[in-house]
């Protein structure tokens, strides 16, 4: 059975810690540059970094209209960059973004890098906390109708702000489990939103060789 192959826009962030997550659940990644790179995907994911600058190279490469699809048409998970790009507003873009999921966000809501914190976020689909990575990150404003609130902040307050959301199978986070070296957000987004049949011996659950990516070398050899 060949492995999953999910793409990953790769125009500008930190895609390079997603495909290292990725790789770690033994998952084929594709990097996304090109309205081409996008055939035969089993999912997408929309990396952190700078929104106003991925939507420009998104326009230049003319990623905008076969992205615009290609988020509805499979699972995606945005992180934070990527979680407006998913959106339907918020301050201070260029244009408008994908609008995949009913959501106004404020970007930098949080303040500027030094105001950048890690704290447990409660997440109802992993039925506990996870350490959240907030990075110059945006607020969500306003969820709209049939957009389910998957993370709140903080961890204790079942009623606190939302900071992971989910639509069907589009799914947005304004923090960042790529930057740890825990598995289970990528896990879940794989397995539970994507429906994908990750390889057996994988755990994903907790501590993950984030970092040190299986090579396709290796998955080859069987090892
Ligand atoms: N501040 C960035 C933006 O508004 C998001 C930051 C991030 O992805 N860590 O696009």
């Amino acid at each position: 059975m060949s492995a999953p192959r999910v793409g990953v826009l790769a125009l500008q962030g930190d895609f390079a810690r997603h495909i290292a997550s990725l790789e770690a659940l033994v998952v084929d990644v594709m990097r996304v540059v090109r309205p081409e790179d996008l055939d035969g995907l089993d999912a997408l994911v929309l990396p952190g970094g700078e929104s106003t600058t991925m939507m420009k190279l998104m326009d230049a490469n003319r990623l905008r209209e076969p992205l615009t699809r290609a988020v509805r048409e499979h699972p995606v998970l945005g992180t934070c960059a990527g979680a407006i790009l998913l959106g339907i507003e918020s301050t201070r873009l260029p244009g408008p973004p994908l609008g995949v999921l009913d959501l106004t966000l404020e970007r930098n809501a949080y303040g500027r890098q030094i105001d950048s914190f890690t704290a447990d976020v409660g997440v109802s689909v992993l039925g506990g906390s996870f350490p959240g990575v907030f990075i110059r990150a945006p607020r969500i404003r306003r969820v709209g109708a049939g957009v389910e609130v998957i993370a709140r902040l903080p961890a204790s307050d079942p009623a606190g702000e939302p900071v992971g959301v989910r639509r069907g199978r589009a799914v947005g986070l304004c923090f960042h489990p790529e930057l740890t070296s825990d598995l289970r957000l990528h896990r879940w987004f794989l397995a539970e939103v994507a429906g994908l049949t990750l390889a057996s011996h994988v755990q994903g659950t907790s501590e993950g060789p984030v970092g040190r990516p299986v090579s396709a070398r290796a998955r080859e050899a069987g090892r």
